[in-house]
């Protein structure tokens, strides 16, 4: 079996750079067993990152359309990034990435997966400018995730460290990170049975090593939360980026497999 594939793949359905066809194509030319596609869906908060909800019915009309026209050539799946604070139907789809890229503050949705310069002044305005006190509201509204739906994907579940290595808005190895982010984790213990590896900061040149850091995977190992490889692609160029780097990441931290969708569901191959 052909277990190279990308389950979490952005179009111009929302603020990707490619069509459907035009990733599935770059897809074949990498080999590709398979590939997923997760567009961000509706935010009434963020309409210019996100598929319109019209958008998504043609989105999910065309790629149901692909899936018989490439059959003899990849797996296509229909899938769909869910944002927490979208109001959309969660049916029809061949699995769920849910993701927080938003915080809701009072009447306010704030999207901070966002450069450096606008996540500080982000904890100045909403957080008197302490960045562990960020992190903990993150980590609660994100812990609320399981109540907005059944998904089969974490998504980049330590987002919030997209800039750290840029500047340490927080300290990632205190007793207090690690506590805000665990408990996040355990609300999803058990119903979501996947996380991502996800390269995405990578590719965009945030970071130079995938989400999530290494003390949230043996986390993660421990609690038996199954691995899936992901280039959160915005362009068809870094479809399978830094992928060997999230294998090795994943070895070190104690897991021997990675989790593939097929056509009859998520499936452990070794890694
Ligand atoms: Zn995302
Ligand atoms: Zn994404």
């Amino acid at each position: 079996m052909n277990s190279l594939q990308n389950l979490h793949t952005h179009t111009t359905y929302c603020d990707g750079k490619d069509t459907v066809e035009e990733m599935i194509n770059a897809a074949i030319d990498k080999g590709f067993g398979g590939i997923g596609f997760s567009g961000h869906s509706y935010m009434f908060y963020s309409p210019s990152y996100s598929m319109s909800l019209e958008g998504t019915e043609k989105y999910k009309a065309e790629i149901t359309a692909m899936k018989e026209k490439y059959k003899d050539r990849i797996d296509v799946f229909l899938g769909l990034e869910f944002d927490e604070y979208s109001v959309v139907d969660l049916s029809g789809y061949d699995y769920l990435i849910g993701s927080l890229h938003y915080l809701k503050i009072g009447d306010e949705y704030v999207g901070f997966d966002r450069s450096v310069e606008e996540v500080e002044r982000i904890i100045n305005i909403y957080f008197g400018g302490d960045g562990m006190a960020f992190a903990k509201e993150s980590y609660r509204q994100f812990g609320e995730l399981t109540k907005y739906g059944k998904f089969d994907i974490i998504g980049h579940f330590d987002i919030i460290t997209k800039n750290i290595e840029k500047k340490k808005f927080f300290d990632t190895d205190s007793g207090e990170y690690l506590k805000y982010a665990f408990e996040a984790l355990d609300s999803m213990r058990g119903k979501i049975p996947f996380f991502e590896v996800n390269t995405g900061a990578i590719s965009r040149g945030y970071r130079t090593s995938p989400y999530p850091m290494k003390n949230i995977l043996k986390q993660m190992k421990e609690w038996g939360f199954g691995a899936v490889i992901s280039s959160d692609c915005h362009d068809s160029k870094y479809l399978d980026c830094a992928f060997d780097v999230a294998r090795e990441l994943l070895l070190e931290c104690g897991f021997c497999e990675k989790y593939i969708l097929t056509p009859s569901g998520f499936s452990a191959v070794p890694l």
